[in-house]
């Protein structure tokens, strides 16, 4: 219904569903959709630990498939409904799902991996974002410490006091904090430090460079030392090669996660994972 107005007479969005989609109401009411009758899933990507290697972490990322429109990525998506505040029922259907899972897994064996989730900021501003986070926690019988909340750095620029109580205040509670896409804005330091980051994960333009210019390698690193060195434990993003991956031995990392080992999965096919715990020869060595 999006694609003919009737006797509006316009259509903002003419069949292929790559293009971008404008009308704030009718994605809206698309979300609503969406969020009513489950068109939402969500993927897991592993988080690969290079010490011992095996699956240390989940992050849950969010897969909309719409009658409509097809499928959305969520850079797509996102933005609007954080600008329609449909992010905070998105978010709690999210949180949920994920702790749900990641408890099931933890059921049939060991109390590995933790659960990282994506936190946008108006879910932080939104009220009661503690106790919501809290109730679901209980509410599923994960426990805190399985449970990491990632947001991300512009977030971090904008609504620094606004969000350090409130994580500060998960934080005491045992939910870890990870800062993703580290390099992609331009926080400082001191600013960083006023939060309770317990995750540094760098982001992939950063790891894009380490095959190709010999020059910014000793950044990436120094990056990793420097984070470690303030008690951080330090996630590679998009790492796709095997070369970044030496790199990233070679510096430490605490983990990776990226293409080179998985894109993000299926519910039933990143159980299966965990569950066999195998990885690619290179990584294990
Ligand atoms: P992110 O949190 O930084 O997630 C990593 C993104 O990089 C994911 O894209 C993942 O599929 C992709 N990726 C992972 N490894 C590689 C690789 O080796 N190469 C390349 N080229 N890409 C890789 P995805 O799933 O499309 O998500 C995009 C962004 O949307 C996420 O970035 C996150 O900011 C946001 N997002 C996803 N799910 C949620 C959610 O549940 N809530 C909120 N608030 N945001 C979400
Ligand atoms: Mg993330
Ligand atoms: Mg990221
Ligand atoms: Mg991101």
């Amino acid at each position: 219904y999006v694609k003919n107005r009737g006797k509006n007479g316009y259509a903002f969005y003419d069949g292929a569903l790559s293009v971008p989609l404008q009308h704030r109401a009718d994605m809206e009411r698309l979300l609503r959709h969406a969020l009513e009758n489950m068109e939402f899933e969500l993927h897991y990507q592993p988080q690969i630990s290079l010490g011992s290697p095996r699956i240390d972490g989940l992050e849950a990322l969010i897969r909309w498939n719409s009658p409509v429109l097809g499928r959305v990525a969520p850079d797509q998506f996102i933005r609007i409904a954080e600008e329609t505040q449909l992010i905070i029922p998105i978010g709690e259907w999210v949180l949920r799902t994920a702790c749900q899972f990641i408890r099931s897994l933890h059921e049939n064996g060991t109390d590995r991996p933790i659960i990282s989730v994506n936190v946008s900021v108006v879910q932080l501003i939104g009220q009661r974002y503690v106790e919501r986070v809290l109730d679901i926690l209980r509410e599923t019988g994960l426990e805190p410490r399985y449970l990491e909340l990632e947001i991300t750095e512009s977030m971090v620029i904008e609504s620094l006091d606004l969000i350090a109580d409130k994580l500060s205040r998960l934080r005491e509670h045992g939910v870890n904090i990870a800062l993703d896409d580290f390099g992609r804005g331009f926080s400082s330091l001191s600013h960083l430090m006023r939060l309770p980051i317990t995750t540094l994960k760098i982001d992939k333009s950063f790891i894009e460079q380490i095959p190709e210019s010999a020059e910014d390698q000793p950044l990436t690193g120094l990056i990793i030392r420097l984070a470690q060195g303030i008690g951080l434990k330090v996630i590679a993003e998009g790492v796709e090669t095997y070369s970044q991956l030496d790199y990233l031995k070679k510096y430490d990392c605490d983990c990776i996660q990226g293409y080179l080992f998985s894109k993000p999965l299926p519910a039933t096919l990143a159980r299966d994972w965990v569950r066999t715990a195998s990885l690619p020869g290179s990584i294990s060595q």
